[in-house]
């Protein structure tokens, strides 16, 4: 369990308006970046600027639009990154449909094994913050191997969860049922929980159990 709230910043970057998430402790100024987007010196001025340190990128999935930034946040700061072994595979396997994709955000074939992550995550991982812990929840659907990341009452979503919309699963490795299933796995928390998803804006579990068109 979270003994303390996090500091929760939210940048929003690049072509497909990604969220990126900078969760700071609040004691020890030890921050998590979540999906780099692109633009290393916004993250880095908005770490500055609240004397945090990024120590940890966490890929909520490894789609362009959330891993743009990978390489030059983790040069710029040292910090590991963790991803989902599914999604690293996916990257790997490099399907013909991502390349353009790819291609948009600046990314070539030749800089990939740059964007792979240090640390392979299975789902149930406890993922510290300084004195901040949460637990790495596996939500395949939009991808194999997309990742939650619950942190007391605060829930990372990714493109799993929006406010009144789901991810996308007509790009390679997506897969309805898998969703639908991760879906009810997110419901199970508790209704407070703060949503801060991938893209848009903030919801909670409870407003998207009654809402959300896609999940009657
Ligand atoms: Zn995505
Ligand atoms: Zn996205």
């Amino acid at each position: 369990m979270a003994s303390k709230d996090p500091e929760i910043v939210r940048l929003v970057l690049g072509p497909y308006q990604t969220n990126c998430y900078l969760v700071i402790c609040p004691e020890t100024r030890v921050a998590l970046a979540i999906d780099p987007a692109v633009r290393t010196e916004g993250i880095m001025r908005a770490a500055q600027q609240r004397t945090a340190r990024i120590e940890q990128i966490l890929l909520t999935h490894m789609h362009p639009d959330h891993i743009a930034g990978v390489a030059g946040l983790k040069e710029a700061t040292g910090a590991r990154v963790l991803a989902h072994r599914l999604d690293a595979e996916l990257i790997t396997s490099q399907p013909v449909e991502f390349k353009p994709a790819m291609q948009t955000f600046g990314i070539q074939p030749s800089s990939l094994p740059e964007l792979l992550p240090d640390v392979l995550l299975e789902g149930g991982e406890t993922l510290s913050i300084g004195q901040i812990s949460g637990t790495v929840i596996h939500t395949p659907g939009h991808t194999p191997g997309g990742v939650c990341l619950q942190l007391g009452h605060h829930l990372f979503s990714g493109d799993t969860l929006f406010a009144q919309g789901v991810g996308r699963v007509d790009l390679p490795g997506g897969n309805l049922e898998m969703l639908l299933q991760s879906l009810q796995r997110l419901f199970t928390l508790p209704a407070e929980t703060a949503v801060y998803p991938g893209h848009g804006p903030s919801t909670t579990i409870g407003a998207e159990k009654e809402d959300n068109p896609y999940v009657r």
